[in-house]
């Protein structure tokens, strides 16, 4: 990695601002039901503490808009981090001002403190530099462990870089290292799978990884809109008319690289968007007028574990059925599975697919789960991300050292 990390810099009796990423998803009554990216950030901040410095926790969560809202409060995050730690996690109730700078400054080495939510105060998502610098005069040195929030210029993510020397975290270092090596130098053959619900969100990433893979597989909602640019017709299925231009320049792409691209040849056809819809299993030519699909088919699946089994690399972002809904599930279970049996470089990306990953009860087969989201496909994009451009260069640094 070009990035300096925490490694490079000495932290020893430093106050250390940490960028962590706790919007985990909670429930109703704002219970978290997932707790990976709090657990995520427990090597950055135990090195940290291990090498005597103190830590200042700082993190979004939810959408408050620059407001104080208690609901989105990061209270049930630091506590939730203090069982992991078995140690206390003090919460500052604002994220600057008096009450943030005092229990800053009375922080001793091993100690830490987290900071309210960030997105409370109006400049973050603005990337006011008044912000950044306030933030900046609580610690010595910035360490960026959110990549999940790495693709936001705000200030809390790549401002304050500009005030601290500023390194990436643990979890950010490997998920630069663990996705750069699937765009820049995968084991072959490398395999992508994408499915989810809509192609504008997919279709960035499509077009840049249909350059980097051997073959390209595509589920989903997804693959409807590529099917009716093939001039197949799919039923009331919803077709996204303005991304078929698109959509048929991927495919070329494909023809002209050799690639294998796989549609699904069989599909899940349902006649209500429901639990209890009737369901038949048809070509992909023949869905019955007024119908949806809502699943990949079984001979589409097998198909796809074929792929699999063939591959050295595979990466999987969006589930290839309404996984939330029994009866269409099967495709990503399948899929699920044979990810967990590969003895590939397997990589999996986005919220919804990690859930499909636990549903099918697999995830802990997976070799890489990354915790990006929306950063983890603009990294795949090609795109650099302003959280990561913001960090100090390795090489920099080693040609300042040669001076
Ligand atoms: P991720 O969060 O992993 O990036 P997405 O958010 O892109 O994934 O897509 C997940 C959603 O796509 C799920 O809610 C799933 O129900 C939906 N989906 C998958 N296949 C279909 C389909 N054929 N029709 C409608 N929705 C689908
Ligand atoms: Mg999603």
């Amino acid at each position: 990695m070009d990035k300096k990390t925490l490694r490079d810099v000495d932290v020893k009796g430093k106050k250390v601002l940490v960028r962590v990423d706790f919007n985990v998803p909670v429930g109703k009554s704002g219970d978290i039901t997932d707790d990976s990216r709090i657990r995520a950030s427990l090597p950055t901040i135990s090195y940290l503490l291990q090498n005597g410095a103190a830590i200042i926790l700082v993190s979004h969560f939810g959408r408050p808009k620059g407001k104080v809202a208690p609901e989105f409060s990061l209270a049930p995050m630091a506590a939730q981090l203090a069982k992991l730690l078995s140690r206390p996690v003090p919460i500052a109730p604002s994220v600057v001002g008096s009450d943030a700078k005092n229990m800053a400054a009375a922080l001793k080495p091993g100690e830490l403190l987290m900071l309210e939510n960030v997105r409370f105060h109006p400049g973050e998502e603005m990337n006011d530099p008044g912000l950044a610098k306030d933030l900046s005069s609580l610690a010595d040195v910035f360490v960026n462990d959110a990549f999940g929030a790495a693709h936001r210029a705000h200030s809390s993510t790549a401002g304050v870089a500009a005030y601290l020397p500023a390194v990436a975290g643990l979890l950010m270092e490997k998920e630069i290292t663990s996705l750069g090596s699937l765009i820049s130098n995968p084991e072959r053959p490398f395999v992508t799978i994408l499915g989810g619900a809509k192609v504008a969100d997919k279709l960035p990433v499509l077009t840049n990884l249909v350059h980097k893979v051997d073959a390209l597989l595509i589920g989903g909602g997804v693959a409807q809109t590529f099917l009716a640019a093939n001039g197949i017709h799919m039923g009331a299925s919803p077709i996204e008319g303005d991304m078929m231009d698109d959509a048929r320049k991927v495919l070329e792409v494909s023809r002209t690289r050799g690639i294998h691209l796989e549609l699904p040849v069989d599909v899940i056809a349902a006649d209500a968007f429901s639990e209890t819809a009737h369901t038949q299993v048809v070509r992909r030519g023949d869905v019955p007028e007024g119908w949806l699909v809502l699943d990949i088919g079984p001979q589409t699946t097998a198909r796809f574990i074929e792929h699999i089994k063939k591959a050295r690399t595979v990466f999987w972002n969006g589930p290839l059925g309404v996984f939330e809904m029994a009866p269409f599930r099967a495709g990503t279970d399948a899929v699920a599975q044979a990810l967990a049996d590969s003895p590939a470089m397997t990589v999996v990306g986005g919220g919804d697919s990690l859930a499909a990953l636990e549903q099918a009860g697999v995830a802990s087969r997976i070799k890489y789960l990354s915790t990006g989201g929306g950063a983890s496909l603009e990294f795949l994009e090609g795109r650099e991300l302003p959280g990561v451009a913001a960090l100090a260069d390795r090489r920099q640094c080693s040609a300042r050292a040669r001076e």
